[in-house]
């Protein structure tokens, strides 16, 4: 009767084991297949102080990015002095 008992235990632990492999499987693809599927955004770089930021929140004049509008005047003022 004992061993029937530890038979059928380890039948039940090994059905776990392939639920839990299947349910680990299933959620790898799901996260590759969203890693997949989400663009990659290109990041730009401020042309007055050089900080790195996703193109969408990158304040954007004639090609050229910048960190926000407060950049675009200190650079539009520097390069006017300039010329
Ligand atoms: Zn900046």
């Amino acid at each position: 009767m004992g061993i029937v008992r530890v038979v059928l235990l380890c039948i039940a632990i090994w059905l776990l084991w392939i639920v839990i492999k299947k349910v680990r499987l299933k959620k790898l693809e799901y996260t590759q297949k969203i890693s997949k599927t989400t663009p990659i955004e290109p990041i730009q770089k401020c042309k007055f102080c050089g900080l790195h930021l996703p193109e969408h929140e990158a304040f954007q004049v004639s090609g050229r990015y910048f960190c926000n509008k407060d950049h675009f005047d200190k650079y539009l003022s520097l390069n006017s002095d300039r010329e």
